[in-house]
């Protein structure tokens, strides 16, 4: 088999890509390791900057979206038993859409279903060779039977976990690291949001976060310690939990009800540098992670993407290498600046072990002069929202 650009991974990045490509005209076979029905079943991310929302639109997956999802002008910041309310709209101009991530990929797959592109899942054993020279290919196995896709690139799309980044000589890759020592216990239920936007909540028991992911089904969490078990945590502790943690008046209002799904997920930043080897290119989460408390991961995915469609739409359209060339360090310019803000916004709202009394007061200090300065609001709503690409 041949195409013009092998992308290893039908998450978020890959789709994306392979739907932005397909429509440029440039060939391109998605490979995954898992099933269609798997990759739908995995719940994360939920809040779109404003420039996502226009990729989704440019691959002609955004019409759903702007239906059923939720245009959101503001947060809150909840701390010292009160709300304070970061005007994203009125500080910056912009929004951002709530719009749960599996949705995202459910528009992506079906976009790519309509345009005959061709994906296939459940591929064993994928592996990239010769992207270092001038014939890079993947070689992948399926129904026991071993294929070859020759390609003039590779994209590595396929996640923290995948085998991209892992394919990369050890010396000619530097990574960089910082693992947060609490979790996050997320439930979803199908119960109606406390608030109609998001609150994030700091509290000397722990950060709390209420989202949703549409008017009648909640996303929430709380931080809790690495080494916790989801089955120690039944619904009525969750909530009690919660409802702790947030100003009297959501606590009151909350509706609690049975969570249909509960997880425990570990918070990292993780960067790897460059972001291209040669004619292979890393692509989101294969190449950074953020923890969650800034709205990042998705959207990072979504801005590598864009880096590299204009490169090779370059490429292919006018004959220059330079969007190619470009695209890790343009990439990973705005890479480092979101890695910052989840790592600022992860460090001011959470409960680290030698927080103590004085670092809680540090903490509301900081929040308290973020809330009410129109020059630390604006910058932190700049960052919400999305840096430009
Ligand atoms: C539990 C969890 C919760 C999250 N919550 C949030 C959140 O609230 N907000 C936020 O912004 N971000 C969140 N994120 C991050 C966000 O989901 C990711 O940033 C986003 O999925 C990145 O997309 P991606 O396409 O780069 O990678 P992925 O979505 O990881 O997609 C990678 C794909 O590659 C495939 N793959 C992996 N290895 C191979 C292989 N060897 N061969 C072939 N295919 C392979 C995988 O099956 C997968 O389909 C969360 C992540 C997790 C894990």
């Amino acid at each position: 088999m041949r195409t013009q650009v092998t992308i290893i991974g039908s998450g978020p990045a890959g789709l994306l890509l392979g739907q932005l490509l397909t429509r440029a005209g440039i060939d391109n076979i998605i490979l995954d390791r898992v099933s269609k029905d798997y990759i739908l079943g995995r719940v994360r991310a939920g809040v779109l900057e404003w420039g996502s929302v226009g990729l989704l639109d440019e691959a002609g997956a955004g019409t759903r979206m702007h239906a059923e999802g939720l245009p959101h002008d503001g947060y809150s910041l909840a701390f010292d038993g009160r709300d304070h309310r970061i005007d994203l709209f009125g500080l910056t101009g912009k929004r951002v859409m709530v719009y749960g991530q599996t949705e995202v990929t459910r528009d992506l797959m079906d976009a790519r279903e309509a345009s005959g592109a061709v994906t296939i899942y459940d591929a064993a054993n994928v592996q990239p060779h010769g992207f270092d020279g001038e014939t890079p290919h993947v070689t992948y196995e399926k129904d026991g039977v071993t294929h070859r896709i020759d390609c003039d690139f590779i994209a590595g799309c396929d996640g923290f976990h995948g085998v991209s980044r892992k394919s990369v000589p050890e010396g000619a890759i530097k990574t960089f690291e910082k693992i947060y020592p609490f979790g996050w216990l997320g439930v979803l239920a199908d119960i109606p949001p406390v608030s109609h936007e998001l609150i994030y909540a700091n509290h000397p028991r722990g950060f709390a976060l209420c989202s949703m992911r549409s008017e009648t089904r909640s996303r929430y969490y709380v931080q809790c310690p690495l080494d916790d078990k989801v089955e120690d945590w039944s619904d009525e502790r969750f909530f009690d939990e919660l409802r702790r943690r947030l100003p009297a008046h959501h606590a009151e209002a909350m509706v609690v009800g049975p969570s249909f799904e509960k997880s425990i997920a570990p918070l990292r930043s993780f960067v790897a540098e460059p972001m291209r080897f040669g004619r292979m290119f890393l692509v989101g989460d294969a190449a950074h992670i953020v923890p969650p408390t800034g709205a990042k991961g998705l959207n990072l995915a979504a801005s590598d993407v864009h880096y590299l469609f204009e490169g090779l739409r370059e490429y292919y359209g006018e004959n220059s290498r330079a969007g190619v060339d470009a695209y890790s360090e343009r990439a990973l310019k705005r890479v480092w600046k979101s890695v910052r803000f989840s790592w600022s916004m992860t460090t001011l709202m959470h409960r680290f072990p030698d927080t103590g009394d004085f670092g809680q007061k540090i903490q509301e200090a900081e929040l308290d002069y973020l809330t009410h300065s129109a020059a630390a609001s604006t910058a932190m709503a700049e960052n919400y929202v999305g840096l430009p690409f």
